[in-house]
């Protein structure tokens, strides 16, 4: 039993919130703090409706190491669940190393000017986090996240040779708005309108946006175009599957959604440099952010489900290679139903949860920092069955085999 803080009171703060209540023998106090108390006030009264549990709420501005170290010390947590956004990522990590408290969060770092996915600044902290005897668990999320385990669990119980791996990501919800994004939208629109990479060879190989497409039926979805995509789970993977000699990354959308983005791209509505408005200085991608539908709204107009998962090929004792698909289905109208979340933020807030749970029960519990397929997928793999994001693990073909490139 431990209690934890949870920073962030967003559409994943709300999951993380009511998964971690659920589990009273795992989370005892549960305190949940964001820049707005009122979202945490929210969230805590819709936690004591589903589960009884009363949790605790506070307000903090992450981006300050001060006030950060300050709430700390007064709920005096075993770990931080860092579920606000990546830009906070440092200043969090910081102040767990000054206060002495576990750290894990569900996307790497970014800094604010400059769209930019890497875990080096992260990665930075190894030694601090050694030498304090504190882990920071990273990318507990879904993608990153459960794609990472499903690579571990992977070499753990089909392959010794990991050849290649595709990561499928397809959300078939449907939320009748003409656009809006499922998670953060200057998140995601940064991601997406970013040139995308691959890794092969040891290299890295870079795209323009969009510039690779394939058709793909997804099991429970149906057909649909995804494209290749930088995603930041390929990094820590290129260094921890040795060997693998290509790993790639699809995310699906649609033609609405694609239409948009060219429009605001066009016409400059994604970019983060500032320019001037009416004498003041305005970010032209938070404007836009501003004016699209908030992601936590999207819960209950949200109907359909996700299909996320690997294609992964290799080969055992120098045998001929082989293909596995492990992947997770998830319905939004459930996950609503369940914690008035939808998918998106469902199946990043319950493994963040499981993440935090691995951390406390010590099954996972080591200083440093870590990326998740370097732990034993294992009982990992057991708390996804059990905590609602059940996984599916058949024989595949290799996805060059079935599905022809557009
Ligand atoms: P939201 O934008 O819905 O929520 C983010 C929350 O963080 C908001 O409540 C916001 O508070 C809070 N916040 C932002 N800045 C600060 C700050 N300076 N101090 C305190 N609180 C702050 O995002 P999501 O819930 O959709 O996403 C949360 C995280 O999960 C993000 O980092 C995202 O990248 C990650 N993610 C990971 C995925 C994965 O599979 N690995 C998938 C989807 C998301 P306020 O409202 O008061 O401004």
């Amino acid at each position: 039993m431990a209690d934890i803080l949870i920073i962030g009171a967003g559409g994943v703060g709300r999951v993380v919130a009511h998964k971690c209540a659920q589990q009273a023998e795992i989370f005892s106090n549960i305190t949940l703090a964001s820049r707005t108390e009122s979202k945490c006030v929210q969230i805590a009264a819709e936690v004591k409706e589903k589960t009884g549990r009363t949790i605790q709420t506070a307000s903090v501005d992450a981006d300050k190491v001060p006030e950060l170290v300050a709430l700390i010390r007064r709920v005096k947590p075993f770990m931080v669940i860092n579920v606000a956004l990546p830009y906070q990522d440092l200043t969090i990590m910081d102040a767990c190393l000054e206060t002495g408290v576990h750290y894990l969060d569900t996307a790497n770092y970014e800094p604010l000017d400059e769209a930019k996915f890497e875990y080096s600044w992260q990665w930075a902290y190894q030694e601090r986090f050694k030498n304090a005897g504190l882990m920071a668990l990273l990318g507990s999320g879904f993608d990153p996240g459960v794609t990472n385990v499903y690579c571990a669990h992977a070499v753990k119980h089909h392959f010794d040779h990991v050849e290649t791996v595709d990561i499928l990501d397809c959300n078939g919800g449907d939320h009748g708005y003409a656009f809006a994004t499922n998670f953060n939208p200057e998140i995601n629109i940064r991601e997406v309108t970013s040139n995308g990479r691959y890794f092969e060879n040891g290299k890295w190989i870079e795209t323009r946006p969009m510039q690779f497409k394939r058709a793909f039926n997804f099991e429970q979805v149906g057909e649909k175009n995804m494209y290749l995509l930088y995603h930041e789970e390929m990094e820590s993977l290129a260094q921890n599957l040795p060997g693998v000699k290509r790993l790639r990354f699809w995310m699906t959308f649609g033609e609405a959604y694609l239409k948009h983005l060219e429009v605001f791209r066009n016409i400059g509505l994604d970019s983060i440099e500032p320019i001037m408005f009416e004498g003041r200085e305005i970010v032209p991608i938070q404007f836009l952010k501003a004016l699209l539908p908030d992601p936590a709204s999207l819960g209950p107009r949200t109907k359909g489900k996700t299909n996320i998962g690997c294609i992964v090929t290799g080969s055992k004792d120098g045998g001929e290679l082989f293909t596995r698909y492990i992947y997770n289905i998830c319905d939004h109208e459930a996950c609503y139903a369940e914690t008035y979340a939808q998918g998106v933020s469902y199946t990043t807030g319950v493994p963040a949860m499981i993440g935090a749970k691995q951390m406390i029960t010590g099954t996972w519990m080591q200083a440093g920092v870590w990326n998740m397929e370097q732990l034993d997928p294992d009982p990992f793999m057991r708390d996804l069955n059990a905590c609602g994001l059940p996984w599916v693990d058949v024989p595949y073909k290799p996805l060059d085999d079935i599905s022809p490139q557009t």
